[in-house]
């Protein structure tokens, strides 16, 4: 039997979407594929609000992510990466794994980045980049982007890398006005389609920067990438699959407006954390919950696994706590293509399971 997602990815994919993968083939080189890659990165440009170049790699978000950092950090520089949480620590970590020199600004998990905090480390003038996760999956965070914006923008000269993976599409992003430099997101969560594709938008300073990195790879060179993207291609062959799903999946959203789509997303969030306070507790700051997953706290004690056995038989399935947080949190997505419906019969199934 299917299980509906309510996982924080992958995300439940509508039965369209699926089919929209399902199209004959053409090739990478044709004229039909340009043309496919040139209307959906468009669509993309407009849901992030910016005028940079939108790259569709095709990759989980991580190989993007490592990317980034090939391409925006110089060798005799550093990064400042961000942590409050899981996904957080990880980049951290393959920022390491890629040769790069990095500090850490690390944050209780369950507490956001705040301005102030990234200020005071910004002010040594000792960075090249900073690395950032907007939404933490782990905790249930979604750090405060616009207010950190403003204090990006006193120092023009670092390169602002956003890992958007669990909120783009699933809250506002304004790239430009934001002054993101790198943003990035695999499908496979807010988007709603299947796992495979990351999408990256990447600004004029990033590829600036670029230019006086030595190696930054072949597969995520942004400037490879860039050469490509003028004719609406990509250097190796793409998951040309997923470039029909992801055009598809870009209609839906702009057919339903972008505002209406987000504030779905809000009213989702709204819902489920107004059950989580009634029943448990809410794991994350309530000043900084996002809007696509809420992490509550396993104040009952009561086991995760047997819950998801019985939401199994039927048809459903959500998250228990990430690494350490195993048994102490559980975790229910509200992004893509779930609505308020979906979050009704979920929590109404927990509460039967439970008897809340
Ligand atoms: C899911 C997730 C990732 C990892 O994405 P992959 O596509 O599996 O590489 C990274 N960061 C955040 C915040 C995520 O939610």
């Amino acid at each position: 039997m299917y299980k509906k997602l309510f996982i924080p990815g992958p995300t439940h994919v509508r039965d369209e979407v699926l089919q929209a993968m399902a199209r004959p083939m053409i090739g990478h080189r044709f004229k039909e594929y340009a043309e496919l890659q040139a209307e959906a990165t468009s669509k993309v440009q407009k849901l992030l609000y910016t005028e940079n170049p939108v790259f569709l790699f095709t990759s989980a978000s991580s190989g993007v992510m490592e990317g980034a950092a090939r391409n925006c950090i110089r060798d005799d520089k550093k990064v400042l990466c961000a942590i409050n949480g899981a996904f957080g620590a990880r980049w951290h970590d393959m920022i390491l794994a890629n040769g790069k020199e990095a500090d850490v600004l690390e944050v209780e998990w369950g507490q956001a980045v705040t301005p102030e905090l990234i200020e005071a480390k910004l002010s040594s003038d000792e960075y090249d980049a900073v690395a950032l996760t907007h939404n933490e999956t782990s905790t249930g965070v979604m750090n405060p982007i616009y207010e950190i914006a403003e204090v990006m923008k006193k120092y023009p000269d670092v390169c602002w890398m956003v890992d958007a993976v669990s909120s783009m599409a699933g809250a506002k992003i304004e790239v430009d006005k934001l002054g993101i430099d790198v943003c990035i997101a695999g499908v496979q969560k807010a988007f709603a389609l299947p796992p495979g594709l990351t999408v990256c938008s990447v600004s004029q300073k990033a590829f600036d920067r670029a230019k006086e990195v030595k190696n930054r790879g072949w597969y995520f060179d942004f400037h490879l990438m860039l050469k490509y993207y003028h004719r609406n291609q990509t250097p190796a062959t793409p998951s040309i699959s997923h470039i029909f799903a992801l055009n598809k999946q870009m209609d839906d959203i702009l057919a339903e407006g972008l505002e209406a789509h987000f504030q779905r997303h809000l009213d989702m969030a709204e819902f489920v954390r107004d059950w989580a306070r009634r029943h448990f507790a809410l794991y994350a700051d309530e000043r900084y919950l996002s809007n696509t997953l809420t992490a509550v706290v396993n104040t009952r004690g009561l086991s995760v696994p047997k819950l998801n056995q019985a939401l199994a038989e039927q048809g459903a399935v959500i998250s228990d706590g990430y690494g350490t947080l195993k048994g102490k949190i559980f975790r229910i997505a509200h992004m893509g293509d779930l609505t308020m419906d979906d979050m009704r019969w979920l929590t109404g199934l927990i509460e039967g399971i439970w008897n809340l």
